[in-house]
């Protein structure tokens, strides 16, 4: 097989405390060698040289909380261009949400998602199944059958667990498989049909809000389950000073809960809604200031594990509706990593390696996946971002087939420049 040396490249792995500029060798698809020579004389034809000068050399990026769509909705997002656009965005490995039609509640449906992911071929593909049957709340699904299909996670994505006991018995369920629950945390009865976070710029746009508590309050539960029965409850998409205080006191007293922020939570406040534009229509909503603060403490203190960008593509003619009858979510693949850069690196929120370990060696652990690392044998799975290249974003650049981002127009630093998936390189930027 090949091999690929990349240069001078700034290799900054979390999971082993690495920060240093070196010569990284991969070959026959695994990490190989560091500090490795570069020899005088030319390259033999089966070895590539990438030039990371100035790069930052980073284990291939992992995104726990992506909806690919397909099956069911193929407008919005397929697997190859989903998968596509994780490439771009840096990620070599994804998890994928199992809220398609059908629901990811079969064995059948789980290896579709593994089939179409091996033909598009672009990064690898880690399905979350459903905790319950059609996701309807009601019914635990097979979870053993499912975990044997290749599922590393279970949730019901975007519709709450709204039952308790159901709730309690997928937790202890899954001690078995050591399998963590998703939870996406809301109180259908507190949200009801707001569109927007529920205060002051709510109010004064007369647009029915979505109360902070609707979160705050499951993910209260969520923490109580867990801690009774002592599985693993991941938080999806926490967005509110109050849940960010439950989790770090709950991880204080040893609750294996985990949670994710997205970057449009650390990036937007609800003062964007006064467009009425309806990408920036998200669930759980663009929050006041006070809660972005959180969201940033939070991932500085270590109670938040994990950035995921809860990718969400709706086409266009589904998103363009008045802001209460368009669909919530927002692309976000293709942009995660430069609002890291941008919004909290740059800014001098956190640092590298605390940016980096919530995109690779976090959720790798979390999700169970041998991922997420560049130590020696380790998959080569490898990332390479250029952090000083300004960009603007532009939809007709975008590999989603879906256009639906909060950041249309702006301009951002960093992105990825190349992206290697086991030793092949499956992105490369063009100039
Ligand atoms: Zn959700
Ligand atoms: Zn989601």
């Amino acid at each position: 097989m090949s091999s690929i040396l990349i240069k001078n490249g700034r290799v900054i792995d979390p999971s082993q405390g690495m920060d240093r500029t070196t010569n990284l060798l991969i070959r026959d698809g695994r990490i190989t060698a560091y500090d490795v020579k570069v020899e005088e004389k030319p390259i033999n034809g089966s070895m590539r040289l990438i030039d990371a000068s100035g790069k930052i050399i980073a284990p291939g990026l992992i995104d726990m909380h992506v909806h690919l769509r397909e099956p069911g909705c193929e407008e919005d997002e397929t697997i190859r261009s989903g998968t596509a656009a994780a490439l771009a965005g840096g990620f070599t490995s994804i998890a994928c949400t199992p809220n398609t039609s059908p629901p990811m509640d079969s064995q059948g449906t789980v290896q579709f998602v593994k089939q179409q992911a091996a033909e598009a071929d672009n990064c690898n593909v880690y399905p979350i199944a459903c905790i319950s049957k059609n996701r309807a709340g009601e019914e635990l699904a097979e979870m053993g059958t499912l975990v044997e299909a290749g599922a590393v996670a279970f949730s019901d994505e975007c519709a709450p667990v709204a039952n308790s006991e159901l709730m309690r018995r997928a937790l202890e369920y899954l001690l078995m498989f050591d399998k963590p629950v998703l939870s996406h945390p809301d109180v259908a009865e507190l949200t009801m049909d707001g569109v927007m976070h529920e205060g002051r710029i709510s109010m004064i746009l007369a647009l029915p809000g979505i109360p902070a508590e609707a979160e705050g309050v499951m993910t209260g539960r969520d923490i109580s389950l867990a801690e009774s029965t002592g599985g693993r409850i991941h938080m999806m998409h926490i967005s509110t000073a109050g849940s960010i205080d439950t989790i770090r006191r709950a991880k204080m007293r040893g609750v294996r809960v985990t949670a994710e922020v997205c970057p449009h939570h650390f990036s937007l406040t609800d003062e964007a809604l006064r467009s009425f534009d309806s990408n920036f229509k998200i669930n759980p909503p663009l929050r006041g200031s006070r809660h972005l603060d959180a969201c940033i403490a939070g991932l500085l203190d270590g109670t938040i594990d994990v950035i995921a960008s809860d990718h969400a593509p709706h086409a266009v003619e589904k998103k363009m509706q008045e802001l209460d009858r368009a669909p919530f979510g927002v692309v976000s693949l293709e942009t995660s990593l430069a609002l890291v850069i941008t919004k909290l690196i740059r800014p001098g929120h956190l640092d590298w390696s605390t940016a980096l370990e919530k995109m690779t060696i976090n959720p790798a652990q979390i999700l169970g996946i041998a991922k997420g690392s560049l130590q020696i044998g380790a998959d080569a799975d490898v990332t390479i971002i250029d952090p000083e290249a300004t960009w603007r974003v532009d939809p007709e650049d975008f590999y989603s087939k879906s256009s639906n981002s909060p950041f249309l127009g702006e301009t951002l630093t960093g992105r990825a420049d190349t992206v290697i998936v086991a030793g092949e390189v499956k992105f490369e930027r063009g100039l």
